[in-house]
């Protein structure tokens, strides 16, 4: 019964990982002004373990018995959460582990995690300070709901999981790019884009998808029981080709986005098409070359509000798949897994529909 709500025990107890580094720096006094007192007022207990260095989060949940938490608590940006989930899935336990509730409180600067729940709570679209309020609430009052999780394999064979977004070309560029302007807070993912808006750059590659539609091949938690290995039944090894039924499309690309999320960020509603976290789907958007720049403005403009969909902008794809692959034709450019830069070489992966947990309303 996994799709049904269950409560979390009463008190609650939850292990908080805090990385005083994320967004502009100010996590650490955030949760206490902001946070602190609604765990308090909700009788909810809690560790609170202040992360020191990267890492350290996907070590701890990796090595440590969280049997004394009933959930896990993240506040930071996109990047401490993508700790955790990894850290849990290299457990001999992962199966089970991966069951664990996590949580997540705005204290990023990417803050894409936060704005979905946000969103499937049924709160409008907020930032700052109104979205970590929000997140403390759905963290006190809400109970675990399935979470998608993708699995990615590089061709080193190295095995990334992912609960957000992969993203190749334009979109990883400014996340990483505009590092930069951390100072600046959100602001930096706007300045970051009309940057890389004057010097628009192309990547030649290979991209192909399984189509969610044409797919009665949803995998379901049913297909994975006593696995010692998270096994993706949807691919084939990287070295072989693509099953006959997928598509490809080989072009110079502007942006290629896998996103399974509503939000790319907390001002981006760049799927809203995505009700919920547990839906099956991965989103996958991609833009060619002969995308203008007038194009990529509006798109980055109407996405702020979710409206760019219905202004059909030349040369934006979207597809709802299931399973996709990308190749691109040189090792140069940023390819990012939930706002971490990776490795630029080809990579696959496919959805494992509600193999997390997550606090939501
Ligand atoms: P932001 O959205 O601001 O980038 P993230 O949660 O993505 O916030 O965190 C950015 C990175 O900071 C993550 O890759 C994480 O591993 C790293 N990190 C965690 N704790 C620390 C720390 N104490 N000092 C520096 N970096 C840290
Ligand atoms: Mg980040």
């Amino acid at each position: 019964n996994a799709g049904h709500p269950r409560l979390l025990p009463s008190p609650a107890r939850f292990l908080v990982l805090l990385n005083p580094r994320g967004g502009t720096g100010k996590a650490f006094s955030l949760f206490e002004t902001h946070v602190m007192p609604m765990l308090t007022e909700a009788n909810a207990h809690f560790t609170l373990l202040v992360t020191e260095r990267p890492n350290q989060a996907r070590e701890l949940v990796r090595e440590r018995d969280l049997s004394a938490w009933d959930a896990i608590v993240v506040m930071s940006g996109d990047g401490l959460m993508f700790e955790v989930i990894n850290g849990l899935m290299e457990r001999p336990d992962w199966a089970t582990t991966i069951k664990k509730p996590l949580s997540i409180l705005p204290g990023g600067s990417g803050n894409a995690l936060a704005a979905s729940i946000n969103h499937y709570s049924g709160h409008q679209q907020v930032t700052g300070t109104k979205l970590l309020t929000n997140c403390a609430f759905i963290l006190c009052k809400g109970h675990p709901v399935p979470l998608d999780i993708v699995s990615l394999t590089t061709s080193s064979q190295q095995r990334i999981f992912s609960f957000l977004s992969l993203a190749w070309g334009f979109i990883s560029d400014v996340d990483i790019e505009s590092e930069k302007y951390r100072f600046m807070g959100y602001a930096r993912f706007s300045v970051g884009t009309f940057v890389r808006l004057t010097a628009l750059r192309t990547y030649r590659g290979r991209l192909s998808y399984l189509p969610a539609i044409s797919s009665s091949e949803k995998s379901s938690s049913a297909d994975r029981t006593e696995t010692r290995v998270l096994e993706d039944s949807l691919v084939v090894p990287l070295d072989q080709p693509v099953p006959s039924h997928w598509h490809t499309v080989e072009d110079q690309f502007v942006l290629v986005l896998a996103l399974y999320q509503s939000h790319l960020g907390a001002e981006h509603f760049t799927a809203p098409m995505v009700k919920g976290p547990g839906e099956g789907n991965i989103h996958l958007f991609y833009a060619n070359s002969r995308i203008s720049r007038t194009s990529l403005i509006k798109l980055f403009i109407a996405m702020e509000k979710g409206t760019h969909l219905d202004q059909e902008i030349a040369h934006l794809i979207h597809v709802p798949v299931v399973a996709f692959r990308i190749e691109p034709s040189e090792s140069t450019g940023i390819m990012t897994v939930d706002g971490e830069v990776i490795e630029c070489s080809p990579i696959q992966g496919q959805i494992h529909r509600g193999l997390g947990h997550v606090l939501s309303l």
